[in-house]
């Protein structure tokens, strides 16, 4: 097994000056983009259907055979320059078996090679589900837009085709809560993340207020863009964007660290409000803005298929399957040879910018080329 040569520095919690699944890190590096980061489906099985699910048009009741753990396992280990995995779905802990049997054994791996790990959970089943995973994970990242059980109820079975009792609902507010506060004290690193979308954008400070209480380290927050389940959906401007973000750092904790991605503002935009909320961003302290991993650094492993996706743009088929190739060569096509890739594959590092994300990219800048930009405001 590959180990990495500082694995001391990976026992310390994961800081606003060390966040691996930026792309910007081992661009530093190496040069160029390499992959540092395997996500990995384990199941379409979730108790909830949320309005916003990405992954909302996957979700089954019941799933078949995966692929060879061995084979995956191995396939991780051949990645040269790993430093970070993340496990998601639908709800990875949803059968208590592919704890033990998948989830579990792919952490202790992370583990023993000295790269961190993720895994994304609505963190509403039972606490002992969770509990086994503290002394592995990096961590546990959740979904939080909520400034109540109400907005649980509304926001969490959006996509339900069955109607769901709003006491069920409520209950599953609360354990969420109470998990994450009660794994937090137990010492679970807990990022929540939050989309800055037409239900949120004017409650931001709200559902932040909520975050530190139930005692999470870090907050996340995206812009939400129409993709998948979210394409119906209210979309938001840019000025209502750039004033959500304002009005969170206004009113934010200022002892946790607030993580920004994906954002759709860049330093090479000729844009007044730009350059000074980017300025804001830059200067606060304890907020960091991390460029976007979706093909830049990173591929997603369907667990059923053995299938690889480097971004989860459009209708981009897999780039190859884990059954015949290695995943640098795959993530290396990709690099090389798709010209979605060279369109945006931009760097400034006086920005600490490495590009847009490739449906921001589509949605708000149809006619820009990237590659001709340069930053002018840092
Ligand atoms: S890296 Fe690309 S998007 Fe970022 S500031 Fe430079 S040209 Fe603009």
């Amino acid at each position: 097994m590959k180990i990495l040569k500082h694995n001391s520095a990976m026992t310390a919690p994961v800081n606003p000056k060390d966040d691996p699944w930026d792309p910007i890190v081992s661009l530093r590096e190496f040069g160029r983009h390499v992959l540092t980061s395997v996500e990995m489906t384990v199941t379409n099985l979730c108790n909830m259907r949320c309005e916003h699910c990405a992954v909302g048009d996957s979700l089954v009741l019941k799933e078949p055979e995966q692929i060879p753990l061995d084979l995956m396992l191995r396939r991780l280990d051949e990645v040269e320059h790993l430093r970070t995995i993340s496990i998601t779905g639908g709800e990875p802990t949803f059968r208590k078996q592919m704890v033990d049997e998948k989830i579990l054994p792919i952490l202790k791996y992370a583990k023993e090679r000295g790269i961190r790990s993720q895994i994304n959970s609505n963190l509403t089943l039972d606490y002992e589900r969770y509990e086994k995973l503290i002394p592995y994970l990096d961590v546990m990242h959740i979904s939080f837009n909520y400034t109540n059980e109400q907005d649980f109820y509304e926001i969490g079975f959006a996509n339900s085709g069955h109607p769901v009792k709003k006491e069920v609902a409520y209950k599953l507010y609360h354990t969420m809560m109470e998990n994450s506060r009660k794994l937090s004290e137990a010492g679970m690193y807990i990022s929540a993340e939050s989309m800055i979308n037409y239900r949120t954008h004017d409650r931001l400070p709200a559902i932040h207020k909520l975050i530190t209480e139930m005692g999470c380290r870090r907050h996340e927050v995206h812009p939400m863009y129409a993709s998948n389940f979210a394409k119906g959906l209210p979309v938001l401007s840019l000025d209502e964007m750039r004033q959500a973000i304002h009005s969170l750092l206004d009113e934010r904790n200022k002892e946790i660290w607030m993580l920004f991605g994906t954002l759709p503002f860049y330093a090479c935009n000729n844009s007044e409000a730009d350059a000074a909320l980017l300025k804001r961003l830059r200067e606060e302290p304890m907020v960091t803005v991390r460029n976007d991993p979706d093909g830049r650094n990173r591929v997603n492993v369907n667990m059923f298929t053995g299938e690889v996706f480097v971004t989860d743009f459009a209708d981009i088929p897999s780039f190859g399957s884990v059954h015949e190739e290695r995943l640098d060569v795959i993530f290396a096509k990709w690099l090389n040879e798709h010209p979605l890739n060279q369109k945006v594959n931009c760097y400034c590092e006086a920005a600490s910018c490495c590009g847009p994300n490739l449906l921001v990219a589509d949605m708000y800048y149809k006619d820009t080329d990237f590659k001709s930009r340069k930053a002018i405001t840092f």
